[in-house]
């Protein structure tokens, strides 16, 4: 264990009830930034009593904001709005330090922070109910009401942005929120609690509670919490959901992917390999939207060379960021060298990457493995990492036959100047978010975001308009004012 002093940043808290609580069980884990291997503070494990104190303080919260008119509710989140872009290169620096990622995409991530937050003040104009007089003096009327009391879990690799996916809409919608960040990302989750109480939110209505598995395990029992959000890889949201659920409540749950590129030869060469590259490298290839498999159909040599051209652009320290952890690093690494002794190609080599001066870092360099057989682990597995396995086909049902194959479902894109081509991936791809000639095909605000198979577990999806139906329930009211409506089946 490192000691305080030598840590960037204090030890990380607790946020509840509005308040900052240190957490008395002692059990800590180090956050160590992945850019250049230093301690930047500690993060405490909670207990199920911290939970409790949490779930008492959102509870306690609840009655007083569902009843705040939605139109006074986010009122909160335009100036919570305003303070994002305000604070937007201040909390860049600190997800690049504690993620690994570039300045440049840490802004990216604010900005999609941003947009998120945008669509929850809308929320009033999209949720207003339904009223029809269904027959003489009786009228019936739909409505959207808060759950009560819900949690959002989330992944080390959007510290910002993925808890923006859940916040916004959340509170909006008049719940009270305990959010729990990843323990190797924890820091910009207290600054967007800070934010969120400068926008006057009123305490008890967010809350954080840091910790691992055990604590996300104790979300998913407690009787007070109803909801469940979880974003993370498909082993644990696997769990999650089966917990959650199996407890009654209401779960939606995000797993990991591996994501296809179907590149056809009529491909515009150099936008393709520029949005090939762009897709596998971008956050380290710590999406789970990356590219992370390429199906080349028939004669598109042309364009591996193009792709391996940009490639070698992407430097590592530069343009290019570091992978979470060096547990992360050598994962990646014996992918690549696993591919390569099974008798794959590297076109381009991204091992034993050391960026001068950051020597304690964890970096990875892009990698291109081409030949890469279906059945290899590159071919099927999640990577997580700044490397695509491009595998050849003569046909494009073959390279649709592979994409199906996968087991995961989150995107898939075609590359190519012919439309019914295109139209024939998207209808015969298996994911949920198909790109054409995009090569992160992330839906943007009102559309939502949520992938297909062992990529999502439970209805709707995370974000957008399709978030309302989680976070809300929906109440039905039929009314009779008129006597002379007399008294009959309907009644
Ligand atoms: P992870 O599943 O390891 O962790 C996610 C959360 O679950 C964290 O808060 C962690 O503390 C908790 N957790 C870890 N192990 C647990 C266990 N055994 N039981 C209960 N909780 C546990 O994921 P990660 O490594 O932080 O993030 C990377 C993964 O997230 C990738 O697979 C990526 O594809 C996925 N992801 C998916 C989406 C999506 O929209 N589908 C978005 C972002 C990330």
């Amino acid at each position: 264990m490192k000691t305080e002093v030598n840590m960037t940043y204090l030890p990380v808290q607790n946020f509840i009830g509005g308040q900052w609580r240190v957490v008395p069980s002692g059990k800590t884990l180090e956050v160590i930034s992945p850019l250049d291997g230093k301690c930047l503070s500690i993060v405490p494990l909670s207990t199920d009593s911290e939970l409790d104190e949490a779930v008492k303080a959102a509870t306690a919260a609840f009655p007083a904001w569902s009843r705040t008119p939605i139109k006074e509710r986010v009122q909160v989140l335009f100036r919570y709005k305003s303070l994002l872009e305000a604070h937007s290169d201040e909390l860049a620096a600190l997800i690049s330090e504690e993620n690994g990622k570039t300045l440049v995409e840490a802004v990216a991530e604010i900005e999609k922070s941003v947009e998120l937050t945008e669509f929850a003040c809308s929320l009033p104009q999209l949720i207003t109910g339904e009223w029809l007089e269904v027959s003489r003096g009786i009228d019936c009327r739909t409505e959207r009401v808060p759950i009560g009391v819900v949690s959002s879990i989330v992944p080390f690799n959007f510290p910002a942005m993925v808890p923006n996916w859940t916040i916004p809409n959340a509170i909006a919608l008049g719940n009270c929120m305990i959010l729990k960040p990843s323990e190797k990302v924890p820091l910009t989750a207290g600054r967007l609690a800070q934010l969120l109480k400068e926008a006057g939110l009123p305490d008890g209505v967010f809350n954080i509670i840091h910790g691992d598995a055990d604590i996300v395990n104790a979300i998913c029992k407690h009787p007070g919490i109803e909801a469940v959000s979880f974003v993370g890889s498909t082993r644990v949201a696997k769990i999650v959901y089966r917990t959650a659920t199996q407890q009654l409540k209401k779960c939606l749950a995000l797993g990991g992917a591996k994501n296809h590129l179907l590149v056809l030869p009529d491909a515009k060469a150099e936008m393709t390999a520029q949005n090939v590259v762009a897709s596998m490298s971008g956050c380290a290839g710590q999406r789970c939207m990356a590219a992370s498999a390429m199906v080349a159909v028939g004669s598109v040599d042309h364009i591996v060379d193009k792709i391996c051209e940009e490639a070698k652009k992407v430097v590592p320290g530069k343009n290019l960021g570091a992978v979470i952890s060096r547990e992360a690093k050598q994962r990646i690494e014996k992918y690549i060298t696993e591919a390569e002794v099974q008798g794959a190609k590297i076109l381009v080599y991204g091992r034993n990457v050391i960026v001068k001066g950051k020597e304690e870092g964890s970096y990875v360099g892009p990698t291109v493995i081409d030949y890469v057989d279906p059945k290899m682990a590159v071919a099927k597995e999640e990577i997580f990492g700044p490397v695509i396995s491009i595998m050849r086909t003569k046909t494009l049902d073959e390279a649709i036959a592979i994409e199906n194959a996968n087991p995961y479902g989150n995107a898939a894109s075609v590359y190519t100047q012919n439309g019914g081509l295109a139209k024939y991936v998207i209808d015969k791809a298996s994911a949920g978010m198909i790109g054409v000639n995009v090569g992160v095909p992330v839906p943007r605000e009102p559309f939502s975001f949520g992938g297909w198979n062992e990529s999502k577990f439970g209805s709707g999806d995370i974000t957008g308009k399709s978030s309302i139906e989680f976070w809300t329930k929906l109440k039905k009211t039929t009314v009779k004012w008129n006597p002379e409506a007399g008294v009959n089946w309907m009644s």
